[in-house]
């Protein structure tokens, strides 16, 4: 469903942030993207919905080049959680939620019924949380409003950016909780980032090591052995 094919990204100073980087991600999973820092996650997360544009190689969605898609299209249905909390701060809860499906032409009413059901989905009361705006939310529950607007106008493809980052130990372990019952629910293709082992093991169906610019290693948490 995503495939990267021999990827290279040089950025203008000579960067070389990926090396023929290829895989594929099936549809349905739950992939970690794992490495040190400057390994390449990012730059990969932000090629798949083209804020970055690779070097050579192509990436294909469902069978297609990503250049050959509208690119709206192809953003809208692309749910992608950065990893700084990036809700708009003076739109309540629910219209941070509405941006996209807004532009989808939803209709008011489902639009309404999609943000109630989304709320509940990581435990946050509508009638209490609709009509918040950011700063009336601690941390953690930013980062949970951050990821359901990403699902709200049910992109076939999340791409979550170390979305645990910011959270500490006890709403982390909630969201991370959230994200797997969101998975089995939604069985929606999801690649996260992560610069935490543990998590990559106990989220991911699968697990992508990277290191400068390629992967190293692709298993399941449990095949996976690491090279010290
Ligand atoms: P994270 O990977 O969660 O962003 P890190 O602890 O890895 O956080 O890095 C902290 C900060 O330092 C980040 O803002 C990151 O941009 C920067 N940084 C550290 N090392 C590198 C590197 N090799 N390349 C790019 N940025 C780096
Ligand atoms: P990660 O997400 O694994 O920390 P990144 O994809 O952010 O890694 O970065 C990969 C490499 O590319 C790093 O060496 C980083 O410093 C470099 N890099 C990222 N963005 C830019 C940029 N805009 N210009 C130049 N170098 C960049």
């Amino acid at each position: 469903m995503i495939e990267f094919t021999d990827v290279k990204k040089v950025y203008p100073d000579g960067t070389e942030a990926l090396k023929n980087f290829s895989l594929k991600i099936n549809e349905g999973e739950l992939v970690a993207l794992i490495g040190p820092s400057g390994c390449g996650k990012t730059t990969t997360m932000k090629m798949v919905n083209r804020l970055i544009e690779p070097t050579s190689g192509a990436i294909y969605i469902n069978g297609s080049n990503i250049n050959d898609y509208n690119i709206h299209e192809l953003r809208w249905n692309i749910g992608y959680v950065l990893q700084q909390i990036a809700l708009f701060p003076h739109m309540t809860v629910e219209e941070n939620i509405a941006v996209v499906p807004e532009m989808k032409k939803w209709k008011r009413s489902q639009i309404q019924e999609r943000s109630r059901e989304l709320l509940e989905m990581v435990g946050l009361d509508p009638s209490v949380y609709m009509q918040r705006r950011p700063d009336e939310l601690s941390g953690g529950e930013q980062q949970r409003v951050g990821v359901i607007r990403a699902l709200a106008a049910d992109p076939s493809i999340i791409l979550m950016d170390e979305p645990f980052s910011a959270l500490d130990p006890i709403s982390r372990e909630q969201l991370q909780y959230d994200i797997r019952e969101l998975q089995q629910k939604i069985r929606k293709t999801i690649v996260f980032v992560t610069h935490d082992i543990d998590e990559a093991l106990a989220l991911g169906d699968k697990v992508c090591l990277m290191q400068e610019g390629r992967i190293i290693q692709v298993d399941t948490p449990q095949q996976l052995v690491l090279h010290p």
